[in-house]
């Protein structure tokens, strides 16, 4: 008897030409998949160099890369099989966690002092309380300060769902203050590789006016779209190839999986169902950063997507709360992970999600 190699990207057409006839239709509707071969030419003395790299000269004479496209929301990936079987690099976390530790004692250290608070005051959570970013992105926009100082810290479902409804608590009084503000984004920039300019642990979040920003109404208009022409929901399509792919994990009432279509390395989305809010959300949030931790990430950014708090005229129906995690890759590497292709094109990955998925214990 022979085992099978573990599923691999570089093998993502095989793959999808076998799954069972249903995802196999949705996966037809959703993604255009090819994959094509590099070939160089690389000299002599270079030899030790790339065995040392990429193991043989073999590999990188032929790479294979995957490129799937999102035919509904048209965002896409590349992925070079050759940067994704590379061992994930050990990253070093000691000047990491040594910044961390002598950053101890920062206004968000002592919040009731160091930051300034909404007009509406504070919201109070179990392990946290709420500030107004001083600098701020929109009318309203605010940051849930964690009482841990540690970003490092394990972050677990309870907590999670403490943040989440701190946010929530945090929303409703801006909408309150500012009726118009109708749509609400909460975000975590973990690090300063991943946009944070505050060591100290927090998310921040916003609300803004006239339509939600412009990404989650692309995604909204998309889905509906979507919907309107092939008589299927987006979400449930998305999940159905992600899930016979052996891409996902149910946690609670949520969905969990490592995105075929990353915007950056080893993206998880975490969905629940529509009409639901963004609690259900915390034991997929959970699964993820659990699975980040043994992966060795220390730089990732979350963003949750919702619903507007307040009915807008617009059809919403099918969207379910949604949390997006991304890794942001080593604080400690001076190359910025995102480049123009990823600006102005579409996101290089290195990461395979199926290692991803062996992570959130599928
Ligand atoms: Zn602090």
């Amino acid at each position: 008897m022979t085992i099978a190699p573990p599923a691999a990207i570089a093998d993502l057409e095989d793959l999808i030409a076998a799954l069972p006839a249903e995802a196999h239709a949705a996966a037809t509707r959703l993604y255009q998949i090819s994959t094509t071969t590099g070939r160089l030419d690389p000299p002599e003395e270079m030899t030790a160099w790339i065995e040392r790299l990429f193991g043989s000269v073999a590999a990188v004479r032929e790479q294979r890369i995957v490129r799937v496209t999102d035919l509904v929301t048209l965002e896409g990936a590349l992925f070079n099989e050759l940067r994704a079987r590379r061992p994930m690099e050990v990253r070093d976390t000691t000047e990491v966690r040594r910044t961390i530790e002598e950053a101890q004692g920062d206004p968000f250290c002592r919040p009731e002092t160091g930051t300034p608070a909404d007009t509406f005051g504070r919201v109070r959570g179990e392990r946290s309380v709420t500030a107004a970013n001083i600098a701020k992105y929109d009318g309203y926009h605010g940051v849930i300060v964690f009482d841990e100082h540690d970003p490092l810290a394990p972050v677990d479902e309870d907590a999670l769902r403490d943040h989440l409804a701190t946010g929530r608590r945090w929303a409703a009084q801006a909408l309150e203050a500012d009726p118009g503000a109708r749509y609400w984004f909460l975000m975590w920039n973990c690090l300063w590789r991943a946009g944070g300019s505050i060591v100290h642990a927090h998310m921040q979040m916003t609300t803004t006016r006239g339509m939600h920003y412009p990404k989650v109404e692309a995604l909204r208009r998309a889905a509906n779209a979507y919907a309107e022409r092939s008589g299927h929901d987006y979400f449930e399509d998305v999940w159905s190839v992600h899930r016979a792919l052996g891409l996902g994990i149910e946690a609670g009432r949520t969905r969990a999986f490592a995105s075929i279509v990353p915007v950056k390395e080893r993206e998880v989305w975490v969905i629940g169902r529509p009409g639901e809010d963004e609690a259900v959300l915390a034991p997929g949030i959970a699964r993820v950063l659990a699975a980040y931790r043994a992966l060795g990430v220390v730089a990732f950014n979350m963003a949750v997507y919702v619903p507007p708090l307040a009915p807008d005229g617009e059809d919403w129906r099918r969207f379910p709360p949604i949390a997006r995690v991304v890794d942001r890759g080593d604080p400690a590497n001076k190359t910025s992970d995102i480049g123009a292709m990823e600006l102005y094109a579409a996101s290089v990955i290195a990461s395979d999600p199926f290692r991803v998925a062996d992570a959130l214990g599928r």
